[in-house]
């Protein structure tokens, strides 16, 4: 829905969304899947009647799907209620379960607040918990990691693709380097599904965490893909349901919808990520074409994420003078206490504040056109330059 019909002082405006690694809009064929569930299934999946069978089979089939996305087996996945959720459950599952001896958690320094926060929740708990250093280019420092893992290590955290920089992992080296030392790991893959392909057993992690609103499904419903064997704690009590790790009756239309994501997003992966990448591409030559801009992350990326910064500006600003004019992108910053605070993920590589306070994220979706792309650099070009043009003016 890039190119919604807008109005302001009842000028009719052509708004842009490339904000999709935010979140993406409800694909129609998802819009569809769920609404049989929500307007005749109404039975409980744990419910022994036809009414709960029917229900349950929408689960399963789901599950079946969520599965195949990540070519892992249906008995693997656990529902959760969201990306957030899947990642809590990941990190926190691991260290309530983890040995005494073994309960170091070890995460990149760019995982996303659902990580980093967890841990850092974990460490206030008495958990010894490090973070792992960045490089210039957006990768995980493998130096750092093998530094800190060690045979105390429960946990390894390393997220596949980056949310704000679109840069990718090497997720691999990361778990035959925890393996060595008997630690598990845990692949963020929210930002990587369906952008991807994404292999749960070729990949080698213990545990994967996915989002379906990323994934032109619904919001609030998510899944956390654990190898089997592996030690967790659950974080919610209650009923029997996800095999007793996940309990609470199950979201059946959101699940509905998760699958049926999953299903497109394992069908179009291929179409997708070709032409986003080309549209990505010419969006960033048409920003850097823009004096003083360059590009934060470096190869591979995920195919439609580019982060640029732009000297001298100021990104929460510019952010809020793009949207009136139609475009919707954001800064990596996030909202701590009232406070804005600048990208963790920019500061992690090593970018000076300068710099950081300066970018901007572009994140382009199933429904980006060239058009779109074209009045988007656009429209920023003409935005930095009015931003620079006032700041001299202030001089
Ligand atoms: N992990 C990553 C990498 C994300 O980008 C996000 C969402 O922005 C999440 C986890 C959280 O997912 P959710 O919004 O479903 O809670």
């Amino acid at each position: 829905m890039s190119a919604l019909p807008g109005r302001i002082d009842s000028i009719p405006m052509r708004r842009v969304y490339l904000d999709h690694n935010a979140t993406t809009p409800l694909d129609p064929r998802v819009l569809e899947a769920m609404l049989p569930a929500l307007r005749q299934e109404h039975g409980n999946p744990s419910s022994i009647h036809g009414f709960g069978q029917r229900a349950r089979a929408i689960v399963e089939d789901a599950r079946a799907e969520v599965a195949a996305l990540v070519a892992a087996h249906p008995t693997d996945v656990v529902f959760t209620g969201s990306g957030t959720e899947a990642d809590n459950l990941a990190v926190r599952g691991v260290a309530l379960a983890a040995r005494e001896g073994r309960r170091k958690i070890v995460y990149a320094a760019f995982e996303h607040h659902a990580v980093v926060n967890t841990a850092r929740a974990l460490g206030r708990e008495g958990f010894p918990v490090e973070a792992v250093k960045a490089l210039p280019g957006g990768q995980v420092d493998l130096d750092d990691l093998a530094a800190r893992v060690d045979d105390r290590t429960a946990l390894v955290c390393l997220m596949l693709a980056n949310n704000e920089t679109g840069v990718v992992q090497p997720v691999a080296e990361a778990v035959a380097l925890a393996r060595r030392h008997g630690a598990l790991v845990h692949c963020d893959a929210v930002q990587a599904a369906g952008k991807l392909p994404v292999d749960f057993a070729a990949l080698g992690a213990d545990l994967l965490a996915l989002s379906a609103h990323k994934i032109y499904g619904p919001k609030g419903v998510g899944a956390l893909v654990v190898r089997r064997g592996t030690k967790l704690e659950p974080l919610l009590r209650g009923g029997a349901q996800e095999r007793n790790r996940r309990a609470g009756t199950e979201n059946v239309a959101g699940l509905a919808g998760f699958g049926a994501a999953a299903r497109l997003a394992r069908c179009q992966l291929g179409a997708d990520a070709a032409r986003l990448a080309a549209l990505r591409d010419d969006l960033e030559a048409r920003l850097l074409a823009i004096p003083d801009a360059q590009v934060n992350g470096g190869a591979p990326r995920v195919a439609n994420t580019t982060n640029v910064s732009f000297a001298g500006t100021d990104a929460e600003s510019l952010l809020m003078a793009l949207d009136l004019e139609g475009l919707a992108v954001s800064t990596g910053a996030a909202c701590a206490a009232g406070a804005v605070e600048p990208s963790h993920v920019l500061r992690a590589m090593g970018l000076p504040m300068a710099r950081v306070q300066a970018s901007l994220r572009f994140s382009l979706g199933r429904d980006t056109t060239a058009e779109d792309v074209a009045l988007a650099a656009s429209v920023v070009a003409r935005a930095v330059d009015r931003q620079r043009a006032a700041a001299l003016a202030r001089r």
